[in-house]
C-alpha cells in the first residue's frame, strides 16, 4: 500500500461512524475457533434447540469429556446469571442440566410473589439423564423467559409439584420431589433436552419483548446483548 492511499483510507476513516468501524475491524480480525461446549447460550432456530438430546451412559460421567461439558455449564450458568440451564443450550445435545435458586435469585420477587408463586431455594444441582414423574397435574400459569429467547418472556402454563429422578456429577443416583417454581424450573429444563421451548407451551398473546418501553424511549437505538462479557 503507498502512502498517499494510507492517507485517503485514514481520512476516509474518520468520518466512518463506530458501528462501520466495528464491523470494518471484525472483516480484518479472523474469527476465533469457537468450539462446543460453547461459552454463549445458542439462540432458537439454532436447529440443536429442536433435537431430541442423548442420555450419558453411567460409565462416562466422570470421564474428562463429560466433566468439561459439565464445567462449562457451571460457567455458563454463572455467567448469565441462570436459575437453569441444559447442555443442549451450550451446544451439546445430551441430557444433562444445572438448577440453581438462591438468596440473590429470590431479591428479584416481592414476598407476595414468592408467596404465590410457591418460590423455594435450591442450591445448585447437576442433573443427568433426568426423569420426572408429574405429582399434581393442577396448572399454573406465571411469566417465564428463556436465555435461548433472549429479551422476551410468556406466559407458560407447568404443573404444580413432581419428581425428580437423576444421576449427580459423580454419578450418584437421586430422587426429590419438588413444587412451584423449582417444579416449573425442572419443567423447562427438561423441555430443553426434548427438542421443546417455551414458545411452544405459551400463552402467544402474552409473549413480549422485556425490554420494548426501553426501545420506545431511545427512539430503537438500544442492542440487545447476547452474552453478558
Ligand atoms: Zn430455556
Amino acid at each position: 500500500m503507498k502512502l498517499n492511499t494510507l492517507n485517503t483510507n485514514l481520512n476516509q476513516f474518520r468520518y466512518l461512524s463506530f458501528k462501520k468501524v466495528r464491523t470494518w475491524y471484525a472483516k480484518l480480525v479472523p474469527p476465533r475457533s469457537i468450539k462446543e461446549p460453547y461459552r454463549h447460550v445458542i439462540q432458537i432456530g439454532d436447529p440443536r434447540l429442536r433435537t431430541v438430546s442423548e442420555g450419558v451412559p453411567l460409565n462416562l460421567i466422570t470421564t474428562p469429556e463429560i466433566q468439561l461439558v459439565i464445567n462449562q455449564l457451571k460457567v455458563v450458568f454463572k455467567k448469565y446469571k441462570c436459575v437453569g440451564l441444559s447442555a443442549t443450550q451450550i451446544g451439546v445435545p445430551i441430557r444433562i442440566f444445572l438448577m440453581e435458586f438462591n438468596e440473590k435469585h429470590a431479591t428479584a420477587y416481592s414476598e407476595q410473589e414468592r408467596n404465590v408463586m410457591d418460590i423455594k431455594p435450591c442450591p445448585l444441582k447437576v442433573v443427568i439423564n433426568p426423569e420426572i414423574k408429574i405429582l399434581d397435574y393442577t396448572k399454573l400459569v406465571f411469566p417465564e423467559a428463556c436465555e435461548s429467547v433472549k429479551g422476551f418472556y410468556a406466559d407458560v402454563p407447568r404443573y404444580r409439584s413432581l419428581n425428580l429422578k437423576g444421576l449427580d456429577e459423580n454419578g450418584k443416583s437421586f430422587s426429590h420431589d419438588f413444587s412451584g417454581w423449582l417444579a416449573r424450573i425442572i419443567q423447562h429444563e427438561m423441555d430443553h433436552l426434548n427438542g421443546i421451548t417455551y414458545i411452544d407451551l405459551m400463552d402467544r398473546k402474552t409473549f413480549t419483548c422485556g425490554c420494548w418501553n426501553v426501545i420506545n424511549e431511545h427512539g430503537g437505538k438500544v442492542e440487545l446483548p447476547y452474552s453478558p462479557d
